[in-house]
């Protein structure tokens, strides 16, 4: 299990789609099939993987506000790098919290 101490979600009403953020940090961000990107925990992190676009079923998390992913120490600087770099400026980064898990439901 990877250390964190900041979480990561996107506001997709404001993502424009171009995909810099997955460019700059892949294990972190993935364009999702309507050309908007979601954020995703990465089994190599964290055991298992969540990608949270919304969709029903296991490896699925809520999408927007509340589906906001643990980012591994490791990323910490791709992931404030792709928000700095983010055109819709939607990348919303926040310090850990284990109440914010808890209400992800996943
Ligand atoms: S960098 Fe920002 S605007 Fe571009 S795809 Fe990623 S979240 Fe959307």
């Amino acid at each position: 299990m990877a250390d964190t101490q900041l979480m990561v979600w996107i506001d997709q009403d404001l993502c424009t789609g171009d995909g810099i953020c997955e460019e700059i940090c892949p294990d972190v961000f993935l364009g999702r099939d309507d050309g908007l990107w979601v954020v995703k925990e990465e089994a190599s992190h964290f055991g298992e993987t969540i990608i949270f676009d919304g969709a029903d079923g296991a490896g699925h998390g809520p999408e927007g506000s509340r589906g906001v992913a643990r980012v591994p120490d490791s990323l910490i600087e791709a992931v404030v790098e792709s928000a700095e770099e983010c055109p819709g400026e939607c990348i919303m980064i926040e310090p850990y919290s284990a109440e914010i898990v808890a209400a992800r439901g996943v």
